[in-house]
């Protein structure tokens, strides 16, 4: 993720990765509670694209609120931040990751100390580009009575790695996890459509993150004038689906050739989330202009 020459932005300071430390006694450390964000910039012919920067931080504002956690940078002011750390680093395609992590605290209350780490590196797509085989896994999504859902919370992420070391043991890529109500929610960092006769389900919210890719590929599906439905969906749904695709940051848009032991018939080429990611391609790298580093 760094070398001797990245630099990171820790607290207002640039600092060189290996000279950013932190203290061992922070309840994010301790607890899981902190928020972060994945973000993609992309590079194109005038320099790069932070894609969808302002709905990024708007979402980390959000869960930093839900979590009582004061965030002491505006979106504007952590989106210029971004721009300048891809420049100092000279990225362009990159991954970015901003972190808000706690200080010191070992009682299980508000914290004063909040600490805002923003780290960038080059990461191919997650999840490759194979098509996935997925599972639908064992472990339950978090139940949105007993945390927030909508928020990107560290904590939560423990329930996703159960989710995906269970998938993986097994001989599986990824996992599908169900919710509470036993209806397909999303993958352990990417939400989940299917395709059916022509049109696309996704799940509706409640039991999900509501991915920034989601809403992204819910907009050009309508642009396309596809029939798009968010809706619970159930596993037989699933099962019975002809093709089906995970969407996130850090996966794009990727196909999904198998969930358990059942193939989808049609070839992920021939599918509308083909179609799909060939759109959402051009689109990352043009949105957001006004924010746009020439290089
Ligand atoms: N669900 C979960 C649990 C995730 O971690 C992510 C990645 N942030 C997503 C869905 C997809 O969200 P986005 O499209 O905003 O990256």
């Amino acid at each position: 993720y760094y070398n001797n020459n990245t630099f990171v932005f820790l607290n207002g300071q640039w600092l060189p990765a290996k000279e950013a430390n932190t203290s061992l006694y922070g309840q994010t450390l301790h607890y899981g509670n902190g928020v972060f964000e994945g973000i993609r910039a992309y590079k194109n012919d005038v320099g790069f694209n932070i894609f969808k920067a302002h709905e990024h931080f708007e979402r980390l504002h959000y869960s930093a609120q839900l979590m009582h956690i004061d965030l002491p940078y505006s979106v504007d002011e952590l989106v210029s931040i971004s721009y300048e750390l891809l420049d100092k680093n000279n990225l362009t395609d990159a991954y970015i990751r901003p972190l808000v992590y706690l200080g010191a605290n070992m009682a299980l209350e508000p914290v004063k100390e909040v600490n805002v780490f923003i780290c960038a590196w080059k990461w191919e797509k997650y999840l490759g580009n194979n098509p996935i085989k997925a599972k639908i896994s064992s472990y339950q999504r978090i139940h949105p009575a007993s945390q927030h859902v909508e928020a990107k919370v560290v904590g939560h992420y423990t329930n996703s790695i159960l989710a995906t070391t269970e998938a993986k043991k097994n001989g599986y890529d990824e996992a599908i996890l169900l919710d509470h109500t036993g209806h397909v929610s999303e993958g352990s960092g990417a939400n989940i459509f299917i395709e059916k006769n022509g049109e696309l389900f996704t799940p509706s919210r409640g039991n999900i993150l509501p991915g920034i890719t989601r809403r992204t590929v819910i907009d050009l599906a309508r642009e396309l004038g596809i029939k798009l439905t968010e809706k619970p969906i159930t596993k037989s749904q699933l099962l019975d689906a002809d093709c089906a695709f995970f969407t996130g940051t850090a996966a794009e848009v990727a196909p999904i050739a198998s969930v358990d032991k059942t193939t989808f018939p049609l070839h992920w080429e021939d599918s509308l989330g083909y179609n799909l990611y060939q759109m959402y391609r051009q689109k990352v790298q043009y949105n957001d202009l006004q924010n746009q580093t020439i290089i």
